[in-house]
């Protein structure tokens, strides 16, 4: 159990570092059991958390265990616990590119095969919502469907995942293509994968990629 509580941390530092939030922002979940959610604490600096600063929350987000506020986000990733059994990671960020089009209102495109594989699709925008809302949530989980991420209108990024390490690269996979997209586009014309080259490719990584 502590082994996750480390990896959160872990995970939350590698965001600091590799540029996809600054400070305190972004948030990590990982779904411990069917009704317990771990959650990095509101506006805490990453470098210093300690383990006991994880929260432990059910579905409805009451707190069983921990003693700091929770991620002012939490409805959000409760959302998506409640929207797909699958999931069991949610990260997010706020990275420059991704939130680019974020600030677009514009889908990040399928250019590239990692991308298609771990997002399986366009990272789709969901309508605009103030943060923190019950409504964000909604429109954040509409938008996400069966994919690995998604936008949040003017602000960022949600990855998701049946593990920590998958919702995070959903992430660095959606910042990472959104600046493919402007460099390709500064060079010329991009063009985007195919919805069926798209959906072969999910399914081999989902099945057969890696050392299953
Ligand atoms: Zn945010």
């Amino acid at each position: 159990m502590m082994d996750l509580h480390r990896e959160i941390i872990k995970t939350g530092k590698l965001m600091v570092k590799q540029g996809l939030v600054a400070s305190t922002w972004g948030n990590i979940s990982v779904k411990l059991s069917d009704d317990e959610i771990l959650v990095t604490p509101s506006g805490m600096e990453y470098s210093k958390l300690k383990p006991s600063d994880l929260v432990l929350v059910n579905l409805e987000g009451q707190i069983l265990e921990g003693c700091r506020k929770p991620s002012s986000e939490l409805p959000l990733h409760l959302a998506f616990y409640k929207y797909r059994k699958d999931i069991n990671a949610v990260v997010h960020t706020h990275s420059i590119y991704a939130s680019a089009y974020a600030a677009l209102r514009k889908p990040i495109p399928p250019l590239i095969e990692d991308m298609a594989m771990v997002i399986g699709g366009p990272v789709n925008v969901a309508s605009y919502a103030l943060p923190g809302t019950k409504e964000l949530a909604q429109n954040a989980v509409e938008a996400l469907g069966d994919k690995g991420a998604v936008l949040l209108a003017n602000h960022g990024v949600i990855g998701v995942g049946s593990t920590l390490a998958e919702a995070y690269k959903a992430c660095l996979l959606a910042e990472k293509t959104a600046h493919i997209s402007l460099a390709a586009q500064i060079m010329g014309e991009p063009v985007a994968l195919n919805s069926e080259e798209v959906k072969i490719m999910r399914e081999a990584y989902l099945t057969s990629y890696g050392q299953k």
